[in-house]
């Protein structure tokens, strides 16, 4: 059984495992945030895991906001080139590729009135980006691998059947 751990905002932060929030409980860095739960017998008497937990501290988590920025490009594709699909530690030309081997490419070039949006930019190695230059993918025959979109604030990731005591806090 995994444990949602919020804020002290409320605020959904991750899906954790047990026995960590048994020990963030123990340290008293989180408290229940719910009567549900599992009681697990230890050395030292019971103790019941809620199944949501709530740090008692607030922590300011950066959040991946959707203002554009040239690293949030990056960033949103992982470091992978939108036109030959290759990625930071993958060989081009014998050499490693390297972060500082991606820009930001703008689908519609500047010069054609091409904006700094999330859906207009997206990351390029640099051979394509000066093989692209100033032309369209179509008129470059460089088709995009992806669509690229804006991303998604503050998304957290949670798979299987979602426990009950969950559903207050997560909006689903
Ligand atoms: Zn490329």
């Amino acid at each position: 059984m995994s444990v949602l751990l919020l804020n002290a905002s409320y605020e959904p932060l991750a899906v954790i495992p047990q026995r960590r929030a048994m020990s963030l409980m123990l340290r008293e860095r989180v408290e229940p945030a719910t009567e549900e739960g599992v009681t697990i017998q230890g050395t030292s008497g019971n103790l019941t895991v809620p199944s949501v937990v709530r740090l008692r501290c607030y922590i300011n988590v950066p959040r991946r906001g959707t203002r554009w920025s040239r690293k949030g490009v990056l960033q949103r594709d992982g470091y992978r080139c939108i036109y030959c699909g290759l990625q930071v530690g993958d060989r081009q030309r014998g050499q490693f590729l390297a972060r500082t081997d991606f820009s930001v490419d703008h689908i519609i070039p500047c010069s054609r009135g091409g904006r700094n949006t999330w859906t207009n930019t997206a990351c390029a190695c640099g051979v394509c980006n000066n093989r692209k230059a100033d032309r369209t993918p179509h008129e470059a025959a460089m088709p995009l691998r992806w669509e690229p979109k804006i991303p998604r604030v503050n998304y957290l990731i949670v798979s299987g059947q979602i426990p009950a005591a969950w559903k207050l806090y997560l909006q689903i």
